[in-house]
């Protein structure tokens, strides 16, 4: 048997485990008892984590389309016409009529070659990930506030916490073993703040659990910051230290009074008051978020409101406080990090910086780069659909699935003149496809990820990958061979990881030789620095904390007679997104086999329905059936879908606004009508 050390595929929590193989076959996985986030535990992904890998579903050669059909290929093939196509695509049309999209399941290296690719051999700022779908909302809003897009303190922070506000975030389901030291620290005595419209399970130990109504988090972070200030229980020398603009935040939430904030968030007053208390009066503060406050079509908004609730009462820069964003996918950070974004370059070095341009084609040995900053993702589908986007290359991403409005979806990629994916299943997106790439997966490569606190850590491969698949880093080298640029020729992942932090300076000083046993946490700026476990002690990354008043925009669409729900939808704890891998692993798949459709117990009797009926779920955009799930967990009048399933698939029905700041869509609220099938 050996034991490989490596990175948990799933969420932006970061175990670490050993990958068990036998005879160049994964059979099992063992949890790290020193790493200090899994602390010799996984949840049930982590420990089935391998069970995917060796799927006789795993594409093993490259498959391009041929008289309508997806059929074998050479290598040589497939990745000529990947890059003939996109270059006749780019002669017709210009250098951005083509889009790269990233993915949080590639490393940090492979973000940072795919990025290199659009920018340095094919000349366009379009390229992007899938941070767009979940967290571009928080780079913009926090960026904004700290100067630093990123959750400012350690996973480790939650056992110094003497009180933890949870807002739209299912923990224990979505990054469970987070879910898990809350809940131990609420047992230990932290006062615990729910707010989520969901019963989800941490609200069953909460002090306090608020369900206001979905999109309506300005509203009711503004009227706990109104309390704060009219009870003086803001930290006035924090402010006045180290904070700008705190006259306008004053002046912006003076009239959400408990009374108006309740009208608009359905809470009682003295729910936002007793909130805004126990917030306020805690020596240690945290707030805890995901994409319950992330993907709104007013997201940017609410990263705003939670960042100005920690300055107001001076909770940053300290153990148990801070803005923490939890991050969804494994490496949804590290592909923020590496630049795989429309207008930055890794570390967050902004294109339009004239001086950040000429360093980096200095380094890549291109004569220039280009300027104006690319497409985010979810704006490049439209400009698919609408025809102005002629060509795609997606790395790892499922849009037919997790995009909104899968109709709108699948028109844009359809209307594309060449679609190629690297994946390692033949997902809902690779049909699509004209070429389609295989890749190795997270077991059968090395690289590094970067968890949801910044901790860069090592993946290992522990077997060899199926048939004629590569590593995703290894095929991105390739096509840039293709493409008659010689600045990607690397040994392996290591030296990448060497340029990286030669160019980038929150990753300066790291390096492979370092991340030994369980990685570190950027800023890391030299070889010397031990990591920053916690951002903005003693300053911020800016000169200060710049309080941003946010107004309340209600959500763009809202239920009326037609469509008298809200729909909002989620993830579960047995499946991961779009269910490449979990709907491939016996045990997880046992757990959950289908798309359901929670519905409360008085509007299940009002319609009729029963537990397990087949319900019909309409919005203005599509209709799916679904099996009713009668249960509490939702408020009359909200139902939830969870977007893991082709059948019964979620998004065919959410919205496709977007925030005009970040890009991010508004999966999270829209209206529907539902009836049994
Ligand atoms: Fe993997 Fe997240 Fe579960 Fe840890 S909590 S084992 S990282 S899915």
């Amino acid at each position: 048997m050996n034991h490989t050390l490596t990175v948990c595929p799933y969420c932006g929590t970061g175990c670490m485990f050993y990958l068990v193989s036998d005879g160049g076959q994964l059979v099992g996985v063992e949890p790290s008892v020193t790493h200090p986030i899994s602390r010799g535990g996984l949840c049930v992904k982590g420990w089935n984590a391998f069970a995917f890998v060796h799927h006789p579903d795993r594409l093993t050669t490259p498959l391009i389309r041929r008289g309508g059909e997806l059929r074998p290929a050479s290598w040589d093939e497939a990745l000529g016409l990947v890059v003939d196509r996109l270059r006749e695509i780019q002669e017709r049309h210009g250098a951005d009529s083509i889009m790269f999209a990233s993915s949080a399941k590639a490393t940090n290296e492979e973000n940072y070659l795919l990025m290199k690719l659009a920018r340095g051999a094919f000349g366009t700022n379009n390229i992007d990930h899938c941070a767009r779908l979940c967290h571009s909302s928080t780079v913009v809003g926090l960026a904004e506030t700290f100067g630093s897009g990123a959750m400012t303190n350690s996973i480790d922070c939650i056992d110094r916490a003497e009180a933890i506000l949870v807002i739209g975030s299912n923990t224990t389901e979505q990054h469970p073993l987070i879910g898990s030291r809350i809940l131990k620290a609420a047992r230990s005595g932290a006062r615990l703040i729910v707010a989520d419209n969901r019963r989800i399970r941490l609200a069953r130990h909460a002090d306090l659990h608020l369900r206001h109504r979905n999109g309506s988090d300005v509203a009711f972070l503004n009227g706990m910051m109104q309390v704060i200030i009219a009870e003086g229980l803001e930290d006035r020398e924090f402010i006045e230290s180290r904070c700008d603009n705190y006259p306008a935040l004053a002046a912006a939430v003076a009239h959400w009074t408990p009374e108006r904030a309740a009208a608009v968030t359905g809470l009682e007053p003295g729910e936002i008051v007793a909130a805004a208390r126990l917030f306020a009066k805690a020596k240690t503060a945290m707030i805890v978020y995901s994409m319950g406050i992330t993907q709104h079509s007013h997201g940017v908004d609410n990263v705003r409101c939670c960042a100005a609730l920690a300055m107001l009462t001076g909770n940053l820069g300290r153990p148990g406080t801070g803005v923490n964003p939890l991050r969804g996918q494994n490496n949804v950070q590290g592909g923020c990090d590496m630049g795989a974004l429309p207008d930055v370059f890794s570390g967050y070095q902004k294109v339009a910086d004239p001086a950040v341009r000429e360093k980096f084609a200095d380094a890549w040995g291109v004569d220039g780069l280009p300027e104006q900053p690319g497409l985010p993702l979810t704006r490049a589908m439209d400009a698919a659909a609408e025809g102005q986007l002629k060509g795609m290359f997606i790395l790892g991403e499922n849009p037919i699935l997790s995009d909104p409005d899968q109709g709108h979806a699948r028109r844009a990629l359809e209307s594309l003149d060449f679609l190629a994916v690297q994946d390692i299943f033949l997902t809902e997106t690779a049909q699509l496809a004209d070429v389609v790439l295989p890749a190795a997966c997270f077991a059968e490569k090395e690289g590094t990820f970067t968890n949801t606190e910044r901790r860069v850590q090592r993946v290992r491969k522990a077997v060899e990958p199926p048939g004629k698949a590569r590593a995703d880093w290894e095929i991105i080298c390739a096509l840039a061979e293709r493409a008659g640029y010689g600045g990607m020729r690397y040994p392996d992942p290591s030296a990448v990881m060497d340029e990286i932090a030669s160019l980038t300076p929150i990753y300066g000083g790291i390096g492979y030789d370092r991340l030994d046993p369980h990685g570190l946490q950027w800023p890391c700026p030299d070889r010397s620095h031990p990591g920053t476990p916690i951002l903005h002690v003693g300053r911020f990354t800016r000169d200060s904390g710049r309080f941003s008043p946010a107004p309340y925009r209600p959500p763009a669409e809202l239920p009326d007679g037609d469509y008298p729900f809200v729909l909002t939808t989620g993830r579960t704890y047995f499946h991961w997104h779009t269910g490449t891998m979990t709907r491939r692993t016996h045990l997880l798949d046992r757990e959950e086999r289908c798309s359901f459709v929670e519905i409360n117990p008085d509007d299940a009797a009002r319609l009729g329905i029963r537990e397990r009926d087949r319900v019909l779920v309409t919005s203005r955009r599509g209709e799916v059936q679904a099996r009713a799930r009668v249960t509490e967990m939702v408020v009359p009048g909200v139902v939830f879908m969870p977007f893991h399933f082709t059948e019964g698939a979620a998004n065919a029905l959410t919205n496709n606004v977007l925030d005009p700041e970040s890009a991010i869509p508004e999966f999270k609220v829209c209206a529907v009508r539902v009836r049994r099938a």
